[in-house]
């Protein structure tokens, strides 16, 4: 493979030894093969009927989920070509956070219909240019047939939200769920000239195993998983002053091997009183500041936390650093990175501040702060695996619902906005010259691959379905989709079935790239493994690269023979 010979029969080796290519159409077919071999795995699990997964990763740890961008970031695919699929679900999970099955089901569907004419022999760049028209389009039509909303209409959110629940475990309780995440998003919610903009990381989520779904909670104000360091200190403070550190109230041990020598127990006495005395220099600094609560990233040392106690001061040790700029943002303190530095205007404040059992641990709640728009949702389920999966659902849900605030347009689910898409490009495609029009009537094709699949998941007949939606969306019912709760074709808008169109315009964009980006390919070329660069050197090839379908594993198979190949 690495040696390609010119007209005199001379071969010209350009690629090292263990190199593999696969050209034209081999390269095609190979990497539509392992984007629809992904596209397969998640398609099972679209929709509210769709199944779970059960992840197992290398150390044996189990995950349980049915949501698209988990399942691939865990199943951590080899093939180049699957891996833009598993970037998709990624990338659409960081910009809308719903619609991760969506987006891969539908890129596996383009690829499999562009594979169809690339056997009638028309060109990739042919079906790109037709694909990349009809995402426009779909985008056009997905615009036409959204209903603006208002922003902040409670009802409307909580609806959103308790769709992106509805394919979840959580379904059962998505009434109580949908409540607090509406809640928890309104609440840091900033309004800018008639916009909205929600940043999702101002809401903190804590998840504890134990209880039940319906014990979780909305905390107004920030819940540390952490405890009060010592026992004597107070649990609770009100009108707590708050000091926000990023130093230790320890003794600096010195980085270098320093040796002191002690010759009588007089010198050891004072060498500990000396310790002693730094820490309470320390403590009396933050005394003197007037805060009775301490929150600290970094380590308390014992004495010091046994100073704190003696002065009333409520402490807590190593807080993570995204809490603390949660805690600096919720009661208006300042993160302080030396002790010399804090002083009363550098403290927050907050109403109440005490430990609370949770489970078997202690975690101290921050509640009633300065700034009102510090919520953490705090989770609770039966086990660690279906609070991990709550988590994962609540995410979802957040994000919808931030989704709608900041572009307040909605379409139905249940497959109804695709099937009316396809239907209208279906119709545009006529518009098209020569073989465009081909690659525009696929796209079409492709659509409806997510009506198909959340049919038969729902163990519905997938033709019949898809055909009687078309003929009632012609006659102009455009909210029609499918119930596939109720198992029927019906009105999605009646029943609640509502998503955000941002939603389903990135499910279009993201498809459609990563189906384009693939179609150009005509050469993947993988260098041959190295035997072994050097422990922790950047830019080793990715595992497994050699692996390339189509060839018989192991013909790169030069391993722990490097550069042997030059040589010969
Ligand atoms: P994704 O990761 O793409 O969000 P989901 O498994 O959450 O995948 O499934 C989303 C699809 O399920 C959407 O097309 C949505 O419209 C649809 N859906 C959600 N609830 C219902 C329902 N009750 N009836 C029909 N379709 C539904
Ligand atoms: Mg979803």
């Amino acid at each position: 493979m690495a040696a390609q010979a010119t007209k005199a029969n001379m071969p010209v080796v350009i690629l090292k030894d263990g190199a593999e290519q696969s050209k034209g159409r081999e390269a095609q077919k190979n990497n539509i093969a392992a984007a629809k071999i992904i596209a397969e795995i998640v398609h099972t699990s679209l929709g509210p009927r769709g199944m779970d997964k059960m992840l197992v990763d290398s150390l044996g740890d189990v995950t349980i989920t049915n949501d698209g961008a988990t399942i691939l970031k865990e199943i951590d695919v080899q093939h180049p070509a699957a891996k833009m699929l598993v970037e998709i679900s990624k990338t659409t999970d960081n910009e809308v956070g719903d619609g991760t099955t969506s987006a891969v089901v539908l890129a596996g569907a383009l690829l499999e219909h562009a594979e169809s004419l690339i056997i009638q022999d028309v060109h990739p760049t042919i079906i790109v240019d037709g694909y990349r028209k009809s995402a426009k389009k779909a985008k056009q039509f997905l615009d036409d047939i959204a209903e603006k909303i208002t922003a902040n209409d409670k009802a409307s959110l909580l609806k959103i939200a308790k769709t992106s629940m509805q394919t979840k475990l959580v379904r059962k309780n998505s009434d109580q769920l949908a409540e607090m995440v509406v809640k928890a998003v309104l609440s840091v919610a900033e309004k800018n000239n008639e916009k909205y903009t929600v940043d999702i990381d101002d809401i903190k989520v804590e998840k504890k195993s134990g209880g039940s779904i319906n014990d979780s909670a909305i905390v107004k104000g920030i819940v540390l998983d952490k405890e009060i360091v010592h026992s004597g200190m107070p649990n609770k403070v009100t009108a707590g002053k708050i000091a926000l550190i990023n130093t230790a109230l320890e003794i600096n041990k010195t980085e270098t091997d320093a040796k002191i020598n002690i010759s009588n127990p007089q010198q050891m006495k004072s060498f500990l009183d000396e310790e002693n005395r730094m820490l309470k220099t320390m403590v009396d600094k933050v005394i003197g500041s007037g805060a009775t609560v301490v929150l600290c990233q970094k380590g308390i040392d014992d004495m010091a936390q046994h100073y704190l106690a003696k002065a009333g001061i409520l402490a807590v040790r190593r807080v993570k650093e995204s809490d603390m700029t949660k805690l600096a943002k919720a009661t208006g303190a300042r993160v302080v990175n030396n002790l010399d530095d804090l002083f009363e205007k550098d403290l927050g404040s907050a109403e109440l501040i005490q430990e609370k059992k949770v489970e078997e641990d202690k975690w101290v709640f921050v509640e009633g702060c300065k700034h009102p728009k510090s919520v953490t949702l705090l989770l609770r389920a039966g086990s660690q695996r279906v609070v991990d999966e709550v988590e994962r659902s609540i995410h979802d849900s957040l994000m919808v619902v931030k989704d709608v605030m900041e572009l307040p347009s909605i379409v139905a689910g249940g497959g109804s906005p695709e099937t009316y898409a396809a239907t209208k490009i279906r119709n545009w495609a006529k518009s098209l010259e020569g073989r465009e029009q081909l690659a525009a009537e696929k796209f079409s094709d492709a659509l409806e691959a997510i009506p198909l699949a959340l049919a038969e998941n729902a163990g519905m007949d997938p033709i019949d379905t898809l055909t009687n939606l078309r003929s009632k969306q012609i006659k102009g019912e455009k909210w029609i989709g499918i119930d596939v709760m109720k198992a029927k074709v019906g009105n999605m808008k009646t029943s609640d079935i509502i998503e955000p169109l941002a939603v389903k315009q990135q499910i279009v964009s993201a498809a459609s790239e990563a189906a384009c980006m693939i179609l150009r390919i005509d050469d993947v070329i993988a260098t041959a493994k190295s035997a072994g660069p050097p422990p922790g050197a950047e830019g080793g090839m990715p595992p497994g690269m050699g692996g390339m379908g189509g060839m018989p594993p192991g013909m790169g198979g030069m391993g722990g023979m490097p550069d042997m190949g030059g040589m010969m």
